[in-house]
């Protein structure tokens, strides 16, 4: 169903009975539930003949100081018996959700923090236009550009631009979770819910590789674990470590997919006085020391098609400097493979016991490289129903969050806005707290989303005035879903939202 097509589906809103069944109006497949049961997605359930939200409202608890002191000395006041302070962030993770739009948000808190009275108004949005934007830290190729990624044998996205280091996957978006068949879209919201929940999915990429993909941990490609992110290409590691095999070896091969580098007709090897070797590159030459295309991207050394590094070696060219006994090492941009090589009689190099004088910085290659890692970012775009239910007039909201007025969570999380319309943020998962990710099937799913800002702003905005409640009064009383509040600490690096807001400002003034 089109979002045109919701809007115009209406029903009267609230609860309705029929036949002992209540609907559940959290989203448009509006589910009959039976006491005692949950509704399709498992969000909501008839207790006692009233919709509940099952899951808790997840309050996260602050310690204040950010850095986790304890509660400092103050003779004045009287010490309340806690061993650090904290300050409570209501999330809108459990908070349930504004559809179909003519109601306020779940929650709208005032606080006062440091003196200033803010408002944090919070909603589980519903997102049948969002995806995932996917970092994968590895230089094995996992299939060519725009071909299309997998899952349970559904095309869920597609691979994007390879970045540095690392391969880049797009999923979901409108055209996976609402333009495909049912079971497209189905597949693809359970993908997208998996790896925001930080849960491990298997993709599979049309020409490419299958990989394991979860938030945080080290990708898993055709069966085997990445264990390493690549330094830089074959140039930049010849730049770093020029120095460190002078005097110890005649010539340096990094190999790489990207750009191969070759230290003695490399910048960095000219400026350290390098001779000239005779070495034949079979690639295309970009600038003096480094090459294109030795091979085609794969598994194999430095992300290349190949397992014998000699084999992108042409002829040695003895009067540009081949000799015999000229010694070569030969490393990819990991570290993880390397070996020695000296020219024989015939100037054909032959490998040779990797000598202990390079031992160490080869070594170095590898502890330079930092842990290879899968990166989820969650990007949706907050519409403009969401919106109303934050204020009356929903551009106001918009304007208000691009012009840094307006503090946006997730879960407690900060998020990047990107500029231009509405309100498109991207937010890395990991810093969300663990299972705040839901779906309805209509297919779209359930993501926590905070807004904060001053109380005297969102009453200018336009905002729900009477709505506003304490934290004390949210804590003690809850909200139309009935659920119990639960306190977590806040996953360690998020500041406490509403202070990140204060401090941003404080900086502008
Ligand atoms: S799918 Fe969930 S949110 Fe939607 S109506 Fe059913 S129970 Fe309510």
């Amino acid at each position: 169903m089109s979002e045109l097509a919701e809007r115009f589906e209406t029903h009267e809103p609230g609860q309705k009975v029929v036949a002992e069944k209540i609907r559940c109006d959290a989203c448009p497949v509006m589910c009959y539930i039976a006491e005692g049961r949950t509704g399709a997605c498992d969000r909501y359930g008839n207790e006692g003949g009233r919709i509940v939200r099952c899951d808790p409202l997840r309050i996260l608890d602050h310690t204040q100081p950010a850095d986790g002191a304890g509660v400092p000395f103050d003779a004045d006041t009287p010490w309340d018996g806690s061993l650090v302070r904290t300050k409570p962030f209501v999330t809108a993770i459990g908070a349930g959700t504004t559809y179909p739009d003519y109601k306020p948000a779940p929650f709208i808190v005032s606080q006062e923090v440091e003196g200033v009275d803010l408002v944090t108004v919070v909603t589980e949005g519903i997102f049948s236009y969002c995806g995932v934007k996917i970092k994968i830290d590895t230089d094995r190729h996992l299939g060519p550009e725009a071909a299309t990624v997998r899952a349970a044998g559904e095309a869920v996205g597609h691979v994007t631009t390879g970045e540095y280091g690392s391969q880049m996957l797009s999923l979901g978006g409108v055209n996976h979770l609402t333009g495909g068949s049912k079971s497209e879209g189905r597949v693809t919201c359970d993908t997208l819910l998996a790896l925001c929940n930080k849960q491990p999915v298997e993709l599979a990429i049309d020409g490419g590789a299958t990989i394991v993909v979860e938030a945080g941990k080290a990708p898993i490609i055709d069966g085997k674990v990445e264990h390493r992110m690549r330094v830089g290409c074959g140039s930049a590691t010849i730049g770093m470590f020029a120095s460190q095999w002078r005097g110890l070896v005649d010539e340096v091969v990094v190999v790489d997919d990207h750009i191969t580098g070759v230290v003695s007709e490399h910048q960095a090897g000219k400026v350290l006085g390098w001779e000239d070797t005779g070495i034949k590159i079979v690639g295309r030459r970009s600038t003096p020391g480094r090459y294109f295309k030795v091979s085609e991207p794969g598994l194999g050394w430095g992300g290349t098609t190949i397992s014998d590094p000699l084999s992108i070696l042409g002829d040695w060219n003895a009067r540009k400097g081949a000799r015999p006994g000229l010694s070569l090492l030969m490393v990819s941009t990991t570290g993880e493979q390397f070996a020695y090589y000296e020219l024989d009689d015939e100037l054909k190099p032959v490998e040779r016991p990797f000598p202990e004088r390079l031992r160490r910085s080869v070594e170095l290659i590898e502890e330079n490289c930092e842990p290879a890692l899968c990166t989820v970012l969650f990007v949706g775009g907050a519409g403009g129903s969401l919106r109303a239910g934050v204020v009356e007039n929903p551009v106001n909201l918009t304007r208000s969050v691009h012009g840094l007025r307006t503090f946006v969570t997730v879960g407690g999380a900060p998020v990047y806005v990107w500029p231009g319309g509405g309100i498109t943020l991207m937010v890395d998962v990991a810093r969300v707290p663990d299972n705040a990710f839901g779906y309805v099937p209509t297919p779209a799913l359930v993501a926590p989303i905070e807004f904060t800002l001053r109380r005297d702003d969102y009453v200018r905005l336009g905002g729900h005035a009477s709505e506003i409640r304490s934290v004390e009064d949210v804590l003690a009383r809850g909200g139309e879903y009935f659920n119990e509040r639960r306190s977590a600490i806040a996953p360690r690096g998020n500041e406490w939202p509403p202070l990140a807001q204060l401090n941003r400002e404080r900086q502008a003034s």
